[in-house]
């Protein structure tokens, strides 16, 4: 036998038992976007690496060590996008989409990065993201935070994740506030891991985003990055608090809360859970005044966020029911040609009525007890039955595969009706 080539490390493949999983996200989110007045726009998965270098940062993470960079045939130094908003920027400028007008943009798809696979971290994995451009004001923050907290609640996931909010201030202000943070680390030098030390020259403010609990109590001592706002972030942020508080949406102000990437500024929130181990965010953003400039286009404020999408589906499948994973309602037997023909007919008369449900028409022949076997098998919740018996007297049999109680026989004209009495 031929050696058996097996896929990528860290690359998955999504199996039919996990599809419906996320097309059932896909579904909602589109809608949900669509509703809030956000257009899709798709981009392409290859970029220029200097995209991702002058955007996300050189000395982050994922610039120093995560990106699948390559030369292309004509030696040019092409990059597997490791997130979304560099190319809707790029691409936003290089259409004029972004000049003078409020744009809001959402898009989906696979990103590459080279990170040590596990549980929620993989190396390729999707997200759907949505970006505003445009608008300066808190208003369009407050207005991104719900949406992306309506899109989790859609999914019933609201009750078990929680908002992180923080702000980053200016770019100057942030500069200030790097120098007494390095001043602070600096003095406690001999305490900082292997990782920080080499971040406190490249990328301080990471090391506040340490996950090693040997660094806690350094990083809780250091300074807070909220006391060195400048004004106008210091309003834009108690504005954007307000306004979710008086919408009702809970959240913790989270000053260790600093995200990977260079280009954030001011406004910056994660929604995170308890239940996925150490890859507890499930959707991370924040606002980016500066980058459309940075790349080249005219001056405009901009913000986004990123859902990870296997980290929300592996969040929904550790807290749904048994009752929402059955995927089949209803298992349809027959025992001759005549019969299955009859089958044919009623199922798709109860696919027309019951939109969402699965009717699985048993196929390949076999016994009654044989497609018992099956149907139990399937998950599904009930069985019909048309054997000769039915056939001659225009009925069904159902029979409750999960209940104790007795097969009943229906009229065929009747059978709609009584699954409408029933909970498939
Ligand atoms: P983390 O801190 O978990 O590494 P990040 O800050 O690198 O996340 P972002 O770049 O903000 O992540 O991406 C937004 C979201 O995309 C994350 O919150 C997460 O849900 C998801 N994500 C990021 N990297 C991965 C990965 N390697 N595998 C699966 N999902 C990921
Ligand atoms: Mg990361």
């Amino acid at each position: 036998m031929a050696n058996l080539i097996q896929a990528i490390r860290g690359m998955n493949d999504i199996l039919p038992s996990d599809t419906r999983y996320w097309q059932q996200v896909e579904n909602i989110f589109r809608e949900i976007l669509h509703g809030y007045g956000y257009e899709e726009i798709r981009l392409p998965i290859l970029e220029k690496t200097e995209l991702f270098k002058r955007t996300i940062g050189e000395a982050t993470d994922i610039v120093e060590k995560e990106m699948y960079t390559f030369l292309d045939r004509n030696n040019e130094s092409l990059t597997l996008r490791p997130e979304g908003t560099a190319g809707c920027v790029r691409a936003g400028i290089e259409h004029g989409l972004l000049y003078n007008q409020i744009q809001r943009l959402w898009y989906q798809g696979p990103y590459f990065r080279y990170e040590r696979p596990q549980k929620g971290r993989y190396r390729q994995f999707f997200q759907i993201g949505a970006e505003a451009f445009g608008v300066a004001t808190p208003d369009i923050d407050a207005e991104l935070i719900l949406l992306s907290a309506r899109m989790l609640e859609s999914l019933g996931l609201k009750p078990y994740v929680s908002l992180q909010l923080n702000s980053l201030g200016s770019t100057e202000s942030r500069a200030k506030y790097r120098e007494e943070l390095v001043k602070y680390l600096t003095t406690h030098q001999s305490e900082l891991d292997e990782d920080s030390q080499r971040r406190l020259t490249t990328n301080p403010l990471r090391i506040l985003d340490s996950k090693n609990p040997a660094m806690q109590q350094l990083i809780a001592n250091a300074p807070k990055l909220t006391d060195y706002l400048d004004q106008e972030s210091q309003d834009h942020f108690t504005k954007l608090q307000n306004f979710l508080r008086q919408a009702g949406l809970e959240f913790t102000v989270n000053p260790c809360l600093v995200r990977g990437l260079d280009y954030y500024t001011k406004t910056v929130f994660e929604w995170v859970t308890t239940q996925l181990g150490a890859q507890g965010t499930v959707c991370a953003g924040g606002r980016y005044d500066g980058l459309v400039e940075q790349l080249g286009g005219k001056a405009t404020p901009a913000l986004g966020f990123a859902m990870g999408l296997e980290r929300l589906i592996l969040l929904l499948q550790s807290v749904e029911t048994k009752s929402q994973r059955e995927t089949v309602q209803i298992y349809l037997m027959t025992d001759s040609d005549d019969a299955f023909q009859k089958g044919l007919k009623l199922a798709d008369q109860l696919r027309d009525a019951y939109p969402t449900i699965c009717v699985l028409q048993h196929c390949g022949g076999g016994s009654l007890k044989n497609q018992f076997k099956k149907a139990d098998k399937s998950g599904a919740k009930f069985a019909i039955i048309i054997g000769e018996q039915e056939l001659a007297a225009q009925t069904v049999s159902v029979k409750s595969l999960r209940e104790n109680v007795p097969q009943v026989t229906v009229a065929e004209n009747e059978l709609i009706a009584y699954f409408s009495a029933t909970e498939l």
